[in-house]
């Protein structure tokens, strides 16, 4: 397509995936980061589905993350009271061709950004600072970086994480087509009420020698738990999640200093993480943390939408419902979420994963794009699961239909 130019802001994994795809679909784009090195960016593990791997596959990018992957085979829960789940992951491999797996965030970046074929397209150390309707013909909008540079471009999209600048620059352009068009309770949709420390580890063997990489750990306390992603470079990253003292309201985001992390991570050093491991174990050899606040909440908003946007706004909606309560019953915050992780997570696991798997296999693929040969084989794989779980379901109702006709029929006779 000729001419059309999208900007986009942000380097992280939105805008290289956006990049990759529009690589891939011929489209002109221009990306910026603030930051001077992209796959400097700090953070933990991030966890990948298996329709994301499946994307990232599409866009040629799965196979070169191999050495950098710990495919997840189990997920372990660990209550405080000792009780111990363990949830195979392996099904999702079977089944759709790729596994859930956790992936060093600087090294899924690295990779996103030096796979790209049009280097020159990338800005870093580029900080956007605005963006207004284009007074050129170059395109309908323009993004002004803080040097001093005006980008033009028909399309800008915000991949600049929830902190970012796009959206403030939206609802003012709304504003000015419309007065009150953004509503205050659009306005603060999004609040905070956990908090993200990351962490990564170069433990003691002790701890190497229980913690096995290709399981993710969950650790669930009051108020506060854990995901523990062992690596076969031996490091462990870690997160914590904990419930901060009240709930924010975007943009007002608690700040914490170095000394105040410390400080809380302090308290949580002696909740126990695994059999004989506590938290001290870990962060006690960490070199260096993060803490990102966690927004997981979004207020469905009432303003005029196309259709097409509307559905995507419901589905994010949902996701965010979700991941809400999926903390919620990590961090134990009732006796409902206990009840949920000590007993009925262990029944329900199965046919969730079932689910899971019909979701992720009926998920977004990029249907400019062919799919990979590992796609269409394991949908055959699921095509001739599914029949065989279909007939011992036939089977075992015939069974029961059999056994208990049988007892009526003795029982009258
Ligand atoms: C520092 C950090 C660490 C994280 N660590 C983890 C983790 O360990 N595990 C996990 O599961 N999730 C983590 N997350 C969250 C996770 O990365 C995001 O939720 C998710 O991947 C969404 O990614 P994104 O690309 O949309 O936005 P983000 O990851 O938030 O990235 C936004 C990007 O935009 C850039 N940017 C922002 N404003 C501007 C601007 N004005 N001009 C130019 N560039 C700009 C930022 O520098 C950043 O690179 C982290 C997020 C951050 C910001």
């Amino acid at each position: 397509m000729d001419h059309f130019k999208v900007l986009i802001i942000g380097g992280a994994i939105t805008g290289l995936t956006l990049a990759h795809c529009l690589e891939q679909a011929g489209i002109d784009y221009v990306l910026f980061e603030k930051h001077h090195d992209i796959s400097a960016n700090i953070g933990g593990a991030i966890g990948l589905q298996p329709n994301g791997c499946r994307i990232l596959d599409q866009l040629g990018v799965w196979d070169r993350l191999k050495q950098f992957r710990n495919d997840i085979g189990d997920t372990v829960t660990h209550l405080p009271d000792g009780f111990i789940s363990i949830y195979p992951s392996s099904w999702y491999q079977a089944m759709l061709g790729y596994p859930v797996t956790m992936i060093n965030r600087t090294n899924l970046l690295g990779v996103l950004h030096t796979s790209l074929k049009y280097q020159d397209r990338i800005k870093v150390g580029a900080k956007a600072i605005a963006i207004r309707p284009s007074s050129t013909s170059n395109g309908r909008l323009s993004v002004l970086t803080e040097d001093g540079q005006h980008y033009h471009g028909d399309v800008v999209v915000g991949a600049d994480g929830v902190h970012g600048i796009t959206r403030a620059a939206m609802w003012q352009m709304a504003d000015l087509e419309k007065r009150g068009v953004i509503t205050d309770q659009e306005r603060n949709s999004m609040t905070i009420d956990y908090a993200c420390i990351i962490g990564i580890t170069e433990p003691a063997a002790a701890v190497t020698q229980i913690m096995k990489p290709e399981r993710l750990y969950g650790c669930d306390h009051p108020h506060a738990f854990w995901l523990v992603s062992p690596n076969t470079d031996h490091t462990i990253i870690w997160v914590v999640v904990t419930k901060l003292d009240k709930t924010y309201i975007h943009p007002v985001v608690p700040q914490w200093s170095k000394e105040e992390t410390m400080a809380r991570l302090d308290l949580l050093a002696d909740y126990q993480l695994f059999r004989t491991i506590k938290f001290r174990d870990l962060w006690e050899r960490t070199p260096s943390i993060s803490s990102v606040p966690i927004s997981p909440t979004y207020t469905e908003t009432t303003t005029s939408l196309t259709e097409s946007a509307q559905v995507m706004q419901s589905k994010l909606a949902n996701l965010c419902a979700a991941s809400y309560r999926t903390t919620r019953v990590h961090a134990l915050e009732t006796f409902t979420a206990w009840l949920l992780a000590r007993y009925v997570m262990r029944i329900i696991s199965k046919p969730v994963c079932f689910l899971n798997i019909k979701t992720m296999a009926a998920a977004v693929t990029l249907e400019y794009l062919p799919l990979p040969d590992r796609v269409i084989r394991a949908s055959a794989r699921r095509a001739r699961a599914w029949r065989k779980w279909k007939t011992i379901l036939r089977i075992s109702c015939i069974v029961l239909v059999g056994i208990i006709g049988g007892g009526c029929l003795s029982f009258l006779w």
